[in-house]
């Protein structure tokens, strides 16, 4: 376990061993670590925390592109929010992978067994 925290969580690694990886593709997620055999859900709905993560990365990403967007033209608010959703939609999967990678973590470090 020579790997820091900040560095699994960058790269999707097991907060236990640090050396498994979390997602085996894009968006498919290994049940447990291939190394350690830690199971990664917990229970059921064990990923609804993972939607406060997902909000605190996703708010300042689109908030961000509101902002961008805003000195393109000199829009209504309500007129900006649409080309900013359709420009936040590509940050969804890094959004989502990274929001589930944290949480695991963030329960992992307070409740480890
Ligand atoms: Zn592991």
């Amino acid at each position: 376990m020579n790997v820091k925290r900040s560095t699994a969580i960058l790269l999707g690694l097991c907060p236990r061993c640090r050396q498994g990886k979390i997602y085996r593709t894009l968006f498919k997620m290994n049940e447990q670590c291939e190394i350690c055999h830690l199971p990664f859900r917990r229970e059921q709905g064990y990923f609804l925390g993972a939607l406060y993560v997902y909000y605190g990365l996703s708010l300042p990403i689109f908030l961000s592109l509101v902002l961008w967007v805003s000195t393109w033209k000199s829009w209504s608010e309500y007129l900006i929010v649409f080309p900013a959703l359709l420009l936040y939609v590509p940050f969804i999967p890094f959004t989502y992978r990274t929001a589930r990678i944290i949480w695991i973590h963030f329960d992992r470090f307070f409740d480890p067994e």
